[in-house]
């Protein structure tokens, strides 16, 4: 028998919330095996540390204890021995996100990044994890929902499972309580939806039929002819919450929270806001099967996840997805163009709110993700622009410029299929670590190859430059008038407030306008505007009293120390651009119906 890595997973303590893992070695290094914990887990581009929550470790071989040395934060080496080593150590899983682990008397999930020790020099070999029931009460009931494949498991049981790598073995999380379970086929393949958490009167017929027609599409998309899918299962694992919203792209699978108010209800006929969220999200992260999971940048192929990886290229590989996301609800029919145009308005809106976007280019927000993007302050709007909003906006900004200067025979889904075909659809293929990555350089290049444009320029400008993107004179051609809806423009103090108690706080103040010329500060809890108390629920009722230009008293507190302040008023900077369908000309009626068909 071949040599293999061999782990078991205990949900030891549900009320401790405890995994305990046992990992065995047949063939330890001779110079002293190394095991390490990743450091970030792919999808989510931050260092988290998840050896911090490894609470005990030992390490035994031919019955007798091994010494364990720490190397670093996430690596431990054990001392030379000739036989088969085992190391056992308790895992807190306490994290209640889609990036971590989390077990309760309700449900246990991990990702594999959070519980399975790297055997270092042995990642290549075949990787079997045996998944074992709680012994509790509660566990009684409960099933197993991973797209890992069985070796000895019924489907949805507990027993072992099998990885043909490291790589593979943590790219498939996994799900274990007592789930609402449903299954459908999209051309072929069957994907499982698992819901975690309780649903009153659940629509999952509803839920499954628009599933199934998102994932059709986007099989169809990437591969028109043939309609192949790229793995041979999928699972949609989501834990329902009161309130929450994450989602994160795996192989084979993603693991999804949501607010319980998003899902449909079974006499609920309309598509509710929360809804359709929920359905741009599934979409999201199904998307990443072909986007970032198979074409992926030069470096994350491999990942090394002891250390951050620097990319330039995030815009495209979460902007796009983000633009091709609620895209697909629309071509697959699970809503119509008046709703699709309206989905458009947002990342519209929302970009054009930060003047962070003239400080950073997507290409440099792509690469300090890390550090800025996903560790956001209350002056990020000021600083950066987000690779996801403007990066979907770029898709469609490129996309419509494709489809106009080559009269509607190319767009970025010719793109998107060359970059699959390319680099995508073979990544796994080798059955080992995996292909090869793409690079910025390849990725100008493949524009004018598929377009025959010389598209360099406009990616200098909006993906590397900081130009605003000239969307209403690019929508113009399909038909669709882009224009800010506001009637009347209202006195503002040009900041963003979050409910603290009662009481009224600057979460975000934006730089240049009416609050910090006066000297507000993000942090500052508002207590009177012109002598009159404020709270979280009235200032723009109260603001509504005045006009652009008008000086106003204001008193807040700063720490405990109260200040006063007298704001001009400025005319308020949020934007409320809307995207309109025009009738006519017809050309451009068959531009626009091309476009979303
Ligand atoms: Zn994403």
């Amino acid at each position: 028998m071949q040599n293999t890595i061999n782990y078991t997973i205990i949900p030891k303590d549900l009320a401790a919330h405890l995994f305990e893992v046992t990992l065995t070695v047949a063939t330890p290094d001779p110079e002293g095996q190394v095991f390490v914990l990743p450091a970030w887990i792919p999808g989510s581009y931050m260092i988290r540390e998840f050896a911090r929550n490894i609470v005990q470790m030992d390490a035994r071989s031919n019955g007798k204890k091994i010494v364990l040395l720490k190397l670093d934060k996430h690596t431990w080496q054990a001392a030379p021995c000739d036989h088969a080593l085992t190391l056992r150590y308790d895992v807190y899983a306490w994290d209640l996100s889609v990036r971590t682990a989390h077990l309760d008397q309700t449900h246990g999930f991990f990702n594999g990044s959070s519980v399975y020790l790297r055997v270092a020099g042995q990642e290549s070999l075949p990787h079997i994890v045996d998944i074992q029931r709680p012994d509790d009460a509660a566990g009684k009931s409960w099933r197993v929902a991973t797209a890992l494949p069985e070796l000895k498991a019924k489907r949805y049981g507990f027993g072992t499972y099998i990885a043909q790598n490291y790589d593979e073995l943590i790219d498939h999380p996994v799900e274990m309580g007592t789930f609402a379970l449903a299954t459908f086929n999209a051309h072929g393949v069957p994907h499982d939806l698992a819901i975690t958490g309780r649903v009153p009167n659940l629509d999952m017929a509803r839920l499954t039929a628009d599933l199934q027609k998102i994932c059709e599409a986007q099989i169809a998309f990437f591969e028109p002819r043939t309609k192949r899918a790229p793995m041979n299962r999928y699972v949609f694992m989501t834990m329902v919450v009161g309130d929450g919203y994450g989602g994160l792209e795996h192989r084979a699978s993603t693991a999804l929270i949501c607010a319980r108010s998003e899902l449909p209800v079974k006499s609920q006929k309309e598509m509710s806001d929360g809804y359709r969220g929920f359905l741009g999200l599934c979409s999201h992260e199904y998307f990443h099967t072909w986007n970032v999971k198979r074409i992926k940048p030069e470096v994350f192929a491999p990942y090394d996840l002891q250390t951050e990886g620097y990319t330039p290229l995030l815009w495209l590989f979460e902007g796009f997805t983000s633009y091709y996301d609620d895209l697909m609800l629309k071509r697959s029919g699970v809503i119509d163009e008046p709703a699709y145009l309206k989905l458009l308005a947002k990342p519209i809106n929302g970009v054009l709110r930060g003047s962070g976007r003239h400080k950073q280019s997507v290409a440099e927000s792509s690469f300090d993700a890390w550090t800025k993007y996903y560790r956001q302050d209350e002056n990020s709007p000021n600083a950066i622009v987000s690779y996801y909003t403007k990066g979907s906006l770029i898709a469609l900004a490129l996309d419509l410029t494709i489809r106009a200067e080559t009269k509607g025979k190319k767009s970025l889904d010719d793109v998107m299929r060359m970059l699959w075909q390319r680099y995508g659809r073979d990544f796994y293929s080798d059955g080992k670590k995996g292909g090869q990555g793409v690079t910025e350089v390849e990725i100008d290049a493949l524009f004018d190859e598929v377009t025959g444009l010389r598209m360099k320029r406009v990616l200098d400008r909006y993906v590397r430059g900081i130009d605003d993107l000239p969307l209403a004179k690019l929508l113009a051609p399909f038909g669709v008038e882009l224009a800010d809806t506001r009637k009347d423009v209202k006195p503002s103090l040009g900041v963003r407030t979050m409910r603290d108690g009662n009481d009224c706080k600057l979460a975000n103040v934006y730089e240049g306008e009416a609050a910090h010329r006066a000297g507000l500060s993000a942090g500052d809890v508002l207590i009177a505007v012109d002598g009159l108390r404020v709270s979280a629920a009235n200032l723009d009722g109260m603001l509504g009293r005045y006009r652009v230009g008008d000086v106003v008293p204001l008193h807040a507190f700063r720490r405990d120390e109260l200040m006063t302040f007298n704001v001009k008023l400025g005319a308020d900077a949020a934007p409320q651009m809307a995207l309109a369908p025009q009738a006519k000309p017809v050309a451009a009626v068959r531009l626009r119906f091309a476009w979303l068909k």
